[in-house]
């Protein structure tokens, strides 16, 4: 029986989320969430895809990770998917933060776990519980490759005149200071699918991409690799986000310590947690937001006007670096369902080729899709992501195409 199955899975700090694919079609065999993990109120929940199969949910307590995926593994046994099955190929793990060296999804041994966790002091709420997710899936089946495909890989083509901070360079190099961005996978995904919208190769095209979630970022990408993006060191720069402030002058840090009093870890949750749109107007969704302004509420206005202001100078600081842009692709929660947001991000901008077309922006779909007039310099379009099959396909084509594992990387962390 030929091993084509791939289980992808996202371990945050108190979630997991997964899905079963079969790689012969790409398709869904199972999804599900298991959240609150360590709390009284933990739930899983499972939808296994297969033709009548009806959504289900459990709801006892779930210690730790270990569990959930005890748990998961246990429904999806109860599909007849369990993880015991020879056509489970390899499980991908989407590991948040992979440094400078991890350029590529890697196949998971020692070396490779003890970088992952060399790199928690750069991503100390994400990294740990890509390692327990790792650690849990090898315990279970430790004759199975596991996978790693790191966020930040794609974006370590950025020259370094874009990933590096104007800091003290041995100051930055001695804590591994750098712009390592976050959303590759999406980002990958994104610009190869917007190629394929144009019917080019992505070698020959220039996009930039805009993810927009409740996290969000863009990226510059130049025939097919990533030369500029705005998260950084961690996932809080750029854009104005759900609740992350995306960019402050730094200095603002420093007042609110000296003169406001606050601790580094209350600026830390301040900008985190209780800024971007939830700070702004006390909402974090797009489709609440726009409600409010039809109701002329002026709070969530401003909060969306700041919001298109920081999209709109990163579509010209990437149209600047670039220099020549085949298309903008819009992506994420926000990009592929808010017609409001992409009619403004651009809207004025026929000067550098870009216009969207209302009739078309309107449409509402899940495919990929111009949004700009026919006869557009630039093409605007709406390409929904898909980071699972991301994962899935990079994950099934090193170990399905039978590759050696990455070399160890160096010693220079970074
Ligand atoms: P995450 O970063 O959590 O993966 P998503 O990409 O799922 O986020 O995006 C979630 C956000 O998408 C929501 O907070 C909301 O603002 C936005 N969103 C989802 N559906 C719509 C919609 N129909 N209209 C406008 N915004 C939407």
């Amino acid at each position: 029986m030929s091993s084509t199955r791939v289980l992808v899975l996202n371990s945050g700090s108190s979630s997991v989320k997964y899905q079963l694919l079969d790689m012969r079609d790409s398709s869904r065999l199972a999804v599900g969430l298991v959240e609150r993990i360590g709390e009284r109120t933990s739930r899983l929940r499972h939808t296994p895809l297969l033709a009548g199969g009806e959504p289900r949910e459990v709801t006892e307590p779930i210690a730790d990770h270990g569990a959930a995926l005890k748990a998961v593994a246990g429904e999806l046994s109860r599909d007849g998917l369990g993880l015991d099955s020879p056509e489970l190929a390899a499980i991908g793990h989407r590991v948040v933060h992979g440094g400078k060296h991890f350029t590529r999804p890697t196949v998971v041994d020692d070396a490779v776990l003890a970088e992952i966790e060399r790199l928690i002091p750069v991503a100390p709420l994400h990294n740990p519980a890509s390692l327990t997710g790792i650690r849990t899936a090898q315990r279970l089946r430790p004759d199975l490759p596991q996978v790693a495909v790191f966020d930040t890989a794609f974006h370590t083509s950025m020259p370094e005149s874009a990933a590096r901070y104007a800091l003290d360079v041995e100051i930055a190099d001695e804590h591994r200071i750098r712009r390592y961005g976050f959303h590759g996978t999406s980002h990958a995904y994104v610009s190869r699918a917007t190629a394929k919208l144009l019917g080019k190769d992505p070698s020959e095209v220039n996009v930039i991409v805009l993810h927009l979630g409740n996290g969000a970022s863009a990226s510059a990408v130049r025939g097919g690799s990533c030369v500029d993006t705005s998260m950084g060191l961690t996932p809080l720069e750029g854009l104005v986000m759900g609740t992350r402030s995306g960019d402050v002058d730094p200095a603002v840090i420093f007042h609110l310590s000296r003169v406001g009093g606050m601790s580094m870890d209350e600026i830390d949750r301040l900008l985190n947690t209780r800024s971007g749109l939830v700070g702004l107007c006390g909402d974090n969704d797009m489709r609440e937001i726009r409600r409010r302004i039809d109701e002329g509420d002026e709070r969530a206005r401003l909060a969306f006007d700041i919001y298109i202001h920081r999209l709109r100078k990163y579509i010209g600081a990437y149209y600047a670096v670039l220099g020549k842009v085949d298309a903008i692709a819009f992506t994420a929660g926000v990009g592929e369902n808010a017609a409001p947001v992409r009619e403004a991000a651009v809207a004025g901008l026929e000067g550098l080729g870009l216009a969207v077309d209302g009739e078309l922006n309107a449409v509402r779909s899940d495919r990929p899709r111009f949004i700009s007039p026919e006869d557009a310099r630039v093409a605007v379009a709406v390409v929904p992501t898909d980071e699972e099959l991301e994962i899935a396909t990079q994950t099934y084509a090193l170990v399905g195409a039978g590759h050696e594992p990455s070399p160890a990387p160096s010693n220079d962390l970074t």
